[in-house]
């Protein structure tokens, strides 16, 4: 049996590393950022140019600790850790909102580096994937449109056709993260008519930018402020043949590829907050007492901690499975999909109870907890609506009892 959930030595020092360095460096840093830092919450939150030389030199700092990208293979700079020892680093670097950037391991430039790292070409890799490991450029992904379901990418409508050397791009891109701080994006667009199969007919390109033809028209005002998703109208823009990102055929499989590790390191950061919140209900009702005794002591609240704790262990151990899945290049995809669509609900219920625990202080701002709330809601659609991951499971489940005459094989395929 080579069941092991306990960590090396040296894995278990570089946790303990960034679990410090998050609460003694970004913390307090995050606190003054947000003018957060006084009890009474007066302290006026930091201008935008403090804002970004206060975050750079928070990554200085995590840079010369050695604390840097993590997900990265040793030759691109990075610290060569698999998807299970990543998901114990993840899950401390997320317990801090700016932990996963200044450690270089955010969304979307942590997917979009696997996805150069696998697809991309030499010339493209020293182009692209180089400054983005060195914390010199950032990026985007764009790919959900707003006239089709971002659900189903066989829709795609954003049209390249081929003219001589260079291809000609026309459509329509929406909620593209970070496409305003980007020096280029990965954009998927349609270029065959008639795919042997439908996933065949979306062809992946590197996109420098700012770039002409290339307009982001706004940024979408979402329930959490207007946080860096960009529309974006695409009007006979013009890219070299050189710039196809894998394949021609292959935007759909190349999503597929960046949608593992990318959807299973947000369960990574998820849990993080998720334990946050857990911790934040705790405390609380160990301080607050009402009816003549502490609400911990009260069986209400007790079943709200038990069903949080409960469902965080489950995400765990859901979460290391497929990161061990992955590292071992089993298919992962089912394993993957319900961890997303689990840790995302989880994350939800477990912030929600946290915030009716404290009550009326969990409504305010004064604690991370309604911010947290409005963020949370995002994780049951985007890399993946919930209806769509529980189609996808319902279809292998109901696949794997037709061809073994058992289910055992879609629920995570153990040996139990
Ligand atoms: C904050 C944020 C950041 C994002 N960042 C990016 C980004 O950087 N790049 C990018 O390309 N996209 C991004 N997206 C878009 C995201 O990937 C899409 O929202 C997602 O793929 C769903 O597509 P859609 O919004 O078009 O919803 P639709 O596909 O229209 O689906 C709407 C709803 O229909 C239901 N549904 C769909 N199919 C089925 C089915 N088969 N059975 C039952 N119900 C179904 C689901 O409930 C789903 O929630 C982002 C979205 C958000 C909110």
């Amino acid at each position: 049996m080579a069941i092991d959930f306990s960590l090396t030595p040296e894995l278990e020092d570089i946790r303990l590393q960034i679990r410090t360095f998050v609460d003694d460096v970004i913390k307090p840093e995050e606190e003054r950022i947000e003018g957060k830092g006084d009890q009474y919450g007066t302290a006026e939150p930091l201008s935008g140019r403090e804002r970004i030389e206060a975050l750079i030199g928070l990554r200085k700092e995590a840079f010369k600790a050695g604390i840097w990208l993590p997900h990265m293979p040793e030759e691109w700079g990075g610290m060569g850790l698999g998807h299970v020892e990543l998901a114990m680093i993840q899950a401390e670097a997320a317990k801090s909102y700016y932990g996963p950037w200044v450690f270089n391991c955010q969304a979307p430039d942590e997917g979009n580096m696997h996805t150069l790292l696998h697809w991309a070409t030499d010339e493209q890799k020293e182009k692209y994937l180089k400054p983005l490991c060195e914390g010199k450029a950032s990026s985007c992904f764009a790919m959900t449109e707003p006239e089709v379901a971002g659900s189903d990418p066989t829709l795609i409508r954003t049209r390249a056709y081929q003219d001589g050397d260079e291809w000609v791009i026309n459509g329509h891109k929406w909620f593209i993260s970070n496409a305003r701080r980007a020096q280029f994006a990965i954009l998927v667009c349609r270029t065959e008519d008639d795919p042997d199969l439908p996933q065949a007919a979306n062809t992946a390109f590197i996109i420098d930018l700012p770039q002409d033809g290339w307009n982001d028209v706004r940024e979408i005002e979402t329930m959490h402020g207007g946080t860096g998703h960009s529309e974006i109208v695409i009007e006979d823009l013009r890219v070299h043949n050189d710039q196809m990102l894998g394949g021609r055929g292959q935007g759909h499989l190349l999503g597929q590829y960046r949608l593992g590790p990318a959807r299973l390191a947000h369960c990574m950061r998820w849990i993080a907050q998720a334990e946050m919140a857990l911790d934040m209900m705790v405390d609380r009702s160990l301080n607050r007492f009402a009816h003549g005794s502490l609400l911990a002591e009260k069986q209400g609240i007790q079943w709200m901690i038990a069903d949080s704790s409960m469902e965080l262990y489950q995400a765990k151990l859901m979460v290391l499975h497929a990161a061990y899945k992955i590292d071992r290049q089993e298919d992962f995809k089912a394993e993957v999909s319900m961890a997303k669509h689990f840790v995302a609900n989880m994350l939800g219920r477990v912030i929600d109870r946290s915030i009716q625990v404290h009550g009326a202080l969990g409504y305010s701002t004064d604690t991370p907890l309604a911010h947290m709330y409005q963020h949370a809601r995002w994780a049951r659609f985007a890399d993946g609506a919930d209806e769509v991951h529980q189609m996808r499971i319902a279809q292998r489940t109901i696949a794997a009892y037709t061809d073994d005459g058992s289910t055992r094989r879609a629920t995570g395929n153990l040996p139990i």
